[in-house]
């Protein structure tokens, strides 16, 4: 019999719990043909998430859990799940039941039928700002054309992976992560299934506008140097207009004379150049840092606690070969 694992990260999810909990059960239990495994990754809950989890997992096995030693983002969240996933394949859902879990048997048939890779696209975001929504779509058309791989608009990680997706997740150990970017980089069979996503149940969103564009900047800097490429170009560009403007006002000066004129001009190039300056020393300064953390080779996260039947993997170097 294959195993199925959904994997569900979880940060103050407390009032989600029961009635997720149902409708994954719900899930299984009339689909019997495979064995289920859930594993609920507490991402350092402030509230009672992880007691619900423990009590749960009391009353059915089929709940596993990884407690991390405190909140280190969903992304880091994912990673603690991949590795520790024991399924055949996996299908990854949020906690907050925004994900609609009735098209799981659709992802499962794709499964059967060879797909590796089955995502949900969004035909609508739910209960979201205007701006949020605006400003996901330019950014996804941005890093579209500043990366060389296809990152598809407005696909979360609600997805289903088969075992050999999930590996090659697992040896990608970057601290800085963009995992919608590297579901992609991987490759593999691929099916896109379109679905209409809920507003959150209950509680708000853990990810305000700050960790939106630290995502945001993420998932540029680790998929495309670009920018470097640009901050070249504007250097280049901006240097060839100031050789022509000083080759004018050479042959001015020694043809009519010195007039001390153009203060102003002088004014708003300086600015002018400071301010592409520190851009661009910005920029690089993006990529350094992140060379800096990458450098340090920290685990991605710690684990306090696990059960489960796999064995726990708090050591990230136990489950990769190409760091
Ligand atoms: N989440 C997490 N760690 C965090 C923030 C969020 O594990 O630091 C989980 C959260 O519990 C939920 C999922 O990631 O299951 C998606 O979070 P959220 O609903 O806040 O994001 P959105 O749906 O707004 O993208
Ligand atoms: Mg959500």
């Amino acid at each position: 019999m294959r195993k199925v694992s959904i994997l569900i990260p979880c940060y103050n999810e407390e009032e989600n719990i029961p009635s997720l909990y149902e409708a994954v059960k719900q899930l299984m239990d009339s689909h019997t043909d495979y064995a289920w495994e859930v594993l609920m990754v507490n991402d350092g809950s402030k509230d009672r998430t992880m007691q619900l989890i423990r009590q749960l997992r009391e009353d059915d096995q089929r709940i596993c859990y990884v407690d991390l030693s405190r909140n280190f983002g969903k992304e880091a969240a994912l990673l603690a799940g991949f590795d520790h996933v024991t399924g055949d394949c996996m299908v990854i859902v949020d906690a907050d039941q925004q994900d609609p879990l009735d098209i799981i048997p659709t992802m499962l048939q794709y499964w059967e039928e060879g797909y590796d890779d089955i995502y949900a696209k969004r035909k609508s975001r739910g209960k979201e700002s205007w701006l949020r929504k605006h400003l996901s779509l330019q950014f996804y058309s941005l890093l579209q054309k500043m990366s060389n791989i296809d990152i598809i608009p407005n696909v979360g990680d609600f997805r289903l992976l088969d075992r050999k997706c999930i590996d090659e997740l697992c040896r990608m150990r970057e601290t800085e992560r963009y995992t919608k970017g590297l579901y992609c980089w991987i490759g593999f069979k691929k099916k896109e299934i379109i679905i209409d996503r809920a507003s959150r149940k209950h509680g708000k969103s853990g990810w305000g506008y700050g960790k939106l564009f630290g995502l945001a900047i993420n998932g540029i800097t680790s998929f495309s140097t670009v920018p470097l490429r640009i901050s070249t170009c504007i250097g280049l560009v901006i240097s060839i207009y100031a050789f022509c403007h000083l080759a004018y006002f050479l042959i001015k000066t020694m043809i009519f004379g010195d007039d001390v004129q153009g203060f102003p001009t002088l004014v708003i190039l300086i600015l002018f150049l400071g301010g592409v300056q520190l851009l661009s020393l910005g920029i690089i300064g993006e990529y350094i840092g992140r060379i800096y953390n990458e450098s340090k080779h920290r685990p991605v996260y710690i684990v306090q606690e696990y059960a489960g039947c796999g064995k726990s993997m708090s050591n990230p170097d136990q489950t990769t070969t190409a760091n």
